[in-house]
């Protein structure tokens, strides 16, 4: 089970995430905030990237055809379908349909710009999926 090279996911996690979580942890807060904002921080948000990683297609914000996985790891369907048979290739997780981000909330909540493209070795993906 698993993959023999197990690549930690290109996500941005621990870093300064985690020492912002921390700090905000450590000074509590002087008001309980009000219910306005659907998210207290923007850092907990989904990112919603701009292109597949795979082939560079844009993907909107609106599209259908973004997949996710559980590090946000973005994919057109295409790609997921026909070449990563739905399999990350970064984490070996699964992939969901990404939700859409209602347009009223882009201004307050804008998706992100951070493009990565960065193809994936298909015969080497193929390879680690067939062995599992
Ligand atoms: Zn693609
Ligand atoms: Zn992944």
């Amino acid at each position: 089970m698993g993959f023999p090279k197990l690549r930690s996911c290109q996500a941005r996690l621990p870093g300064g995430r985690l020492s912002a979580l921390t700090s905000s942890l450590i000074k509590p807060r002087k008001k309980a905030q009000t219910n306005a904002s659907i998210l207290n921080t923007k850092e907990l948000m989904l990112e919603i990237r701009p292109s597949c990683e795979h082939c560079n297609k844009e993907l909107p914000f609106n599209t259908t055809d973004a997949m996710i996985c559980t590090f946000e790891c973005t994919f057109c369907r295409d790609c997921v379908e026909n070449i990563l048979q739905h399999i990350c290739p970064n984490c070996g997780g699964n992939f969901v349909s990404r939700p859409i981000r209602p347009k009223d909330l882009l201004e307050k909540y804008p998706v992100s710009n951070k493009r990565i493209y960065k193809p994936v070795d298909v015969e080497t993906h193929l390879q680690r999926i067939n062995n599992v």
